[in-house]
């Protein structure tokens, strides 16, 4: 068993500001597990938000002797504990290492991850694009170039959030997500959230700082709109305190550290009566396609991450003409560098 990487640095189509950072460029490290002859597919994409880094990543990575610790690399149950208790703090790490030894499982199998979950690839739903903070009318230049997506997902938490709808709502009628990245206080939250359920927006993402949960229900209280949980909701833990604050969540998999644990947060979340979405950092179309695999099973989708860069070295996941999520029907993740033409 080998787990090889390499550092891929993504390149933004437009630098990407939202309420917190602006980016140019994101670096990646890009996971290869290879045993028998075939090998699988992962990837990092490390937040500062979480405190880590392609450094902590690598690092992370070093630690690990997947040789020694699994008898069998089917196995996935034991992987997460020997990856939980060695690397605890590098969520990102472990799910690109989860996602390469789960796309080898599958690519063993000959069979699509989504099919080994017993999903429909018919129920996979569109996926929104999102437009990064800039001024009003950039932010409406990058609405017209967005034309192929059916849904919008904008941020917000910039000096003119209400300049910002209006011009993007001169250009277009489709249905807007808002995402405020932590961005609001408990008054504006309110008063912005009652603006923009008048401006056809569906719902807000992560209104407050994820430390002021108490202020999350206070608003949620007069919210005009459904709130979803993104840096409020890191694993299955989080979701029990989130009842009252919050009517959905957005998982990630560079938040929760893999494959099963989003399969976990999909299953408490529905238990408990909140709302799903998946989205992502700026990855390649190896973490896309890998976070695409379990759409069938919620309600929105937010996987643009592999179309706001230049340089995506892979392909997996397309969309057709409708912006919704074409599962490939490849064995593993189906994904594959642009190098081979043919899927490896
Ligand atoms: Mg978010």
């Amino acid at each position: 068993m080998n787990l090889a990487w390499h550092r891929v640095d993504l390149s933004l189509r437009h630098l990407f500001r939202i309420s917190r950072s602006a980016v140019a460029t994101t670096p990646t490290v890009q996971v290869t597990f290879s045993h028998d002859g075939i090998t699988g597919h992962g990837e990092a994409s490390p937040s500062k938000r979480y405190g880590q880094s392609p450094e902590s990543v690598e690092s992370a990575l070093a630690k690990l002797d997947l040789a020694a610790a699994l008898a069998d690399p089917y196995r996935l149950e034991d992987l997460d504990a020997y990856l939980i208790e060695t690397i605890p703090a590098e969520p990102a790490a472990r799910a690109a290492v989860e996602m390469a030894v789960t796309d080898w499982i599958g690519r063993s199998l000959g069979q699509p991850q989504w099919r080994l979950w017993g999903l429909d690839p018919g129920r996979a739903p569109v996926t929104s694009f999102t437009i990064a903070i800039d001024s009003p009318d950039a932010m409406a230049e990058r609405v017209r170039e967005a034309d192929a997506y059916a849904v919008l997902k904008i941020k917000l938490g910039g000096p003119d959030d209400r300049g910002v709808i209006e011009a993007i709502r001169r250009v277009t009628d489709k249905p807007i997500r808002v995402d405020a990245n932590e961005g609001w206080s408990r008054e504006q939250a309110v008063r912005e959230i009652e603006w923009l359920a008048g401006q056809g927006v569906e719902f807000v993402e992560q209104p407050l700082p994820a430390g002021d949960l108490d202020g999350t229900r206070w608003v949620h209280e007069r919210s005009a709109l459904p709130l979803y949980a993104d840096e409020n909701a890191g694993t299955s833990a989080d979701l029990p305190a989130l009842v009252g604050a919050f009517d959905g969540i957005n998982i990630k998999l560079m938040k929760c550290g893999g494959l099963r644990e989003a399969l976990r947060m999909t299953h408490t979340a529905r238990a408990l009566g909140l709302k799903l979405m998946i989205g992502c950092m700026i990855e390649s179309s190896v973490a896309i396609t890998a976070a695409a695999q379990l759409t069938p099973l919620l309600d929105h989708a937010d996987l643009d991450g592999n179309l706001l860069v230049t340089n995506d070295p892979y392909r997996g996941v397309t969309l057709d003409a409708t912006g919704r999520l074409v599962l490939p029907t490849t064995p593993g993740l189906g994904v594959y560098p642009l190098a081979h033409h043919q899927p490896l």
